[in-house]
């Protein structure tokens, strides 16, 4: 019907009204979604439309390579929007959070991130991040590599809190080669709250790009529940383990690689992340379609829990333990373990199953006990990784066309995986 793309300026003809606005990603019952200028969304059915027409190319489509930003003597950081809380507010004839900053408004709210860097902002999406699938880590991918060879010094992306460790690790794998810092920064209390952790977790990412040599992606949040201090932590070894407070994330299985406060100054736990170069960004994209699911083991499994995965791609499963699933025949009650570990069998023969722990911190390993063992035939072992990352890694994979999946899910390609475990990280 239309040309135009997500970020384009249209406007959309329906059968009783015309809107302009900004083209978003669709919303899951398939309707339009556009962007007014008075920053809200309106979701248009899409059986109403007549016509789309194509007023302004996004920014997605830029291909200028001039170096950006008004103060030469100052950094230039761009701010990719996606939404979630750090872009809500409350609405108060419902109560709820729902209603939405605009870039430019987000930005106002903070002016000393001005004196620090030029601040580059721009819209990519305007969800909550639990709605997020592949494509838009291809938009966000894509935004992101835009920004890069137009010079900018680094990239701060405001994110919903819920899934941004996996949008931290499918930029980690889709970026390769990157040469300069990608933060990704939340909030768990919305930007309009006293209490909000957005004007810290803005600037303390702004004052880690500015002052060190990282590169790479990282999540910025909250050190502890002091709000004087954020830590840095890494995109592929880190998972959200609190449902409100504001020192939700956690590094797994490894130190976070720095903290850093407002006015600047920076502690590196761990310096084994990149550093800054200005070498040729590696893109390379998910495909949008992969049908992969994550699935937790439990007392009183049934066999249909697993025959569900018959047709899709891939599986990871969150064993308990070391990678344990019940499997076990061993008394009258038990009889359907046989026929769970038949369907673990007959569904590792069409795709791959990554054995990962629901224990978060740990490493897998299939060797020590019987069940394991029976297993490994089967699993593919997801080492220390989260299950967050090894099903985004698992997704990456096949959107490459890997042919070897078992060899590369054990390897370590992009800092997933730590050569040693170490238990002083829980
Ligand atoms: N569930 C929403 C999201 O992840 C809001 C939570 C948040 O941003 O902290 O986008």
């Amino acid at each position: 019907m239309t040309k135009a793309k997500v970020g384009d300026s249209v406007e959309i003809i329906t059968d009783s009204k015309d809107f302009k606005g900004i083209l978003m990603p669709d919303s899951p019952n398939n309707n339009f979604i556009i962007k007014l200028s008075s920053g809200y969304n309106v979701g248009i059915d899409k059986k109403r439309v007549k016509k789309i027409k194509l007023i302004k190319k996004g920014f997605l489509e830029t291909k200028k390579l001039k170096k950006i930003g008004g103060n030469k003597d100052l950094p230039t950081i761009s701010i990719l929007h996606t939404g979630g809380t750090i872009a809500s507010k409350v609405d108060y004839d419902t109560g709820g959070v729902i209603s939405r900053f605009s870039p430019e408004e987000l930005i106002d709210m903070f002016p000393e991130l001005k004196n620090l860097a030029n601040i580059e902002s721009r819209l990519v999406g305007n969800m909550f991040s639990e709605d997020i699938r592949f494509p838009h880590y291809n938009i966000l991918a894509k935004a992101v590599e835009a920004e890069v060879r137009n010079g900018v010094d680094g990239v701060i992306i405001t994110h919903g809190t819920d899934t941004m460790h996996y949008s931290s690790a499918a930029l980690s794998f889709a970026l390769g080669n990157l040469g300069v810092p990608v933060i990704l920064v939340g909030a768990q209390r919305s930007s309009d709250r006293g209490s909000s952790d957005a004007r810290l977790n803005l600037v303390c990412a702004t004052q880690f790009i500015i002052n060190s040599n990282f590169a790479g992606v990282g999540i910025c949040m909250h050190e502890n529940s002091d709000d004087n201090k954020c830590v840095i932590l890494p995109g592929l070894k880190t998972k959200k383990l609190h449902s409100s407070r504001r020192c939700a994330f956690k590094s797994i299985n490894v130190s976070p690689w720095a903290s850093v406060d407002e006015k600047g100054k920076i502690e590196i736990f761990d310096n084994s992340f990149s550093k800054r170069d200005a070498g040729k960004l590696d893109l390379k994209l998910f495909k949008e379609n992969l049908k992969i699911g994550i699935l937790k083991t439990h007392p009183n499994m049934i066999p249909e829990e697993i025959a569900n995965y018959l047709n899709f791609d891939g599986l990871i499963i969150e064993g308990t333990g070391l990678g344990h699933a019940p499997v076990n025949d061993i008394d009258s009650f038990t009889s359907k373990h046989k026929r769970i570990f038949n369907e673990i069998k007959r569904l590792s023969k069409r795709t791959p199953i990554i054995m990962c722990s629901q224990t978060g911190f740990g490493r897998v390993n299939l060797n020590v006990y019987s069940t394991g063992r029976k297993l490994k035939e089967f699993v593919i072992s997801g080492e220390d990784m989260t299950s967050e990352t090894a099903f985004i890694k698992l997704a990456w994979l096949l959107s490459q066309n890997e042919k070897y999946i078992a060899e590369r899910m054990v390897e370590n390609l992009r800092g997933e995986i730590s050569s040693r475990s170490s238990d002083e990280f829980i």
